[in-house]
């Protein structure tokens, strides 16, 4: 009898190829997760099997698993070599501490001579025979008893499916560039992109010494969380104080956010090419603030050539995302109090719908490549994986 962790995921949806490039990128993130372990990872017909870990890290094991997109379910679990005996002498060793259970059995072995309903109800004979305080339900019991009998000439027993992540693996979509600022929205959008298969890099856009190496700092702490689900995270950090003063000297106020959002967005789509990424995502959400109009993003986007702008928020309720943040454990650090480079130079009554010609007649006043060009000559880059 060995100890394991079963690992299940949503392949029903996946044919032919698909399938195979699905299956191949979650056992390497899977194994990617676990790589300060010793343990060995097999593939049993549409499961991973985890085995020869130390039982000591079983519940830091599981935890990493469960994190990793692509997984739907784990099981921690018992296997013995296919053997009437051999289940028997494992079932009698479990405890069950509800008063109600059941057995199920799964025989995907035809070779084992007993039938599913009537070996369920032998197993559950044993159960009785070791906790005669338990009733059996069929119907609504509270603890399941799963035994599954599988082709590999392996049996394996255990009680309890805990829901992992879900999702795609990541590595199953093309890249995405984050723009990821200290704030609730943008980590979430980061995390639910990487969610659908994306692998994601990340942009900041720093105004030091407005904003302090606090706020930089804190951006780097978060895209540490998050790359907990969607492995390392390449940051690009942009000085953007140069950017922000030029604004403000040869602009009117009122127009500072958007143009500075067009200059972000144009530097992003370079990167983004740069880096091979197929498509820039944001934490905008619809209404949010000021500068998250309709009329707003018509105009930030425009200035993007050819690069889809994901805005995975754009529906949602904050409530909603701050459910995630605090999920995904980015809330803490994303409410500490460092200033956005967004709160720099913030005017007064900022252009709630800006029209287009009105925001080229200012943005006619500036360098824009020159800035860019400044700018993109001076990125510093941070890995989430380094130390
Ligand atoms: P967040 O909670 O993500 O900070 P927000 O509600 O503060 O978002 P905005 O300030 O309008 O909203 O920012 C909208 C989006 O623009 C952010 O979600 C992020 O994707 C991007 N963004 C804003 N500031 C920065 C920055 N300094 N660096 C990189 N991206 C930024
Ligand atoms: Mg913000």
């Amino acid at each position: 009898m060995e100890k394991a962790i079963l690992i299940r995921f949503g392949e029903i949806f996946l044919k032919g190829k698909n399938k195979y490039v699905f299956e191949n990128l979650l056992s390497h993130n899977i194994l990617q997760a676990l790589k300060e372990y010793k343990l060995r990872l097999t593939k049993i017909s549409g499961r991973y099997i985890v085995t020869e870990y130390e039982d000591f890290y079983e519940t830091e094991i599981m935890e990493k698993i469960s994190h990793v997109f692509g997984v739907h379910s784990i099981s921690p679990c018992f296997v013995v070599k296919t053997l009437k005996q051999n289940i028997e002498d494992c079932i009698k060793g479990i405890k069950i501490d509800t008063d109600t259970f059941k057995v199920d059995v799964k025989r995907a072995d035809k070779f084992f001579p007993i039938q599913s309903t009537e070996f369920a109800a032998m197993m559950g004979g044993v159960i009785l025979d070791s906790q005669p305080n338990l009733k059996v339900n069929l119907r609504n019991p509270e603890t399941t008893v799963f035994i599954e009998i599988r082709e590999d000439g392996n049996t394996y027993i255990y009680s309890s499916i805990i829901k992992a992540v879900g999702g795609m693996p990541v590595g199953s979509s093309g890249g995405g560039l984050l723009l990821l600022s200290g704030g609730i929205d943008s980590p979430v959008a980061g995390y639910l992109m990487s969610k659908r298969g994306m692998p994601i890099q990340a942009i900041h856009f720093h105004s030091f010494p407005y904003t302090s190496e606090l706020a930089k700092d804190k951006v780097i702490t978060l895209a540490k969380i998050i790359s907990e689900y969607t492995g390392n995270i390449k940051i690009h950090i942009v000085p953007f104080t140069k950017i922000q003063e030029a604004i403000h000297k040869n602009c009117r106020p009122e127009f500072m956010i958007t143009l500075m959002r067009r200059i972000m967005m144009r530097i992003s789509e370079r990167i983004a090419k740069q880096n091979n990424l197929k498509a820039i995502i944001t934490g905008e959400c619809l209404a949010q603030v000021a500068s998250q109009t309709i009329e707003s993003m018509t105009v930030t986007n425009a200035v993007i050539e050819d690069l889809p702008v994901l805005r995975p928020l754009i529906a949602m309720d904050k409530e909603d995302i701050i459910e995630i943040s605090k999920k995904i454990n980015t809330y803490e650090t994303s409410i500490l109090p460092y200033e956005d480079c967004c709160t720099v130079f913030l005017p007064e009554h900022p252009v709630i719908k800006p029209r287009m010609d009105k925001v080229l007649k200012e943005e006619i006043r500036l360098n824009v490549e020159e800035l860019i060009a400044e700018a993109m000559a001076n990125i510093e880059v941070v890995e989430t994986n380094e130390e």
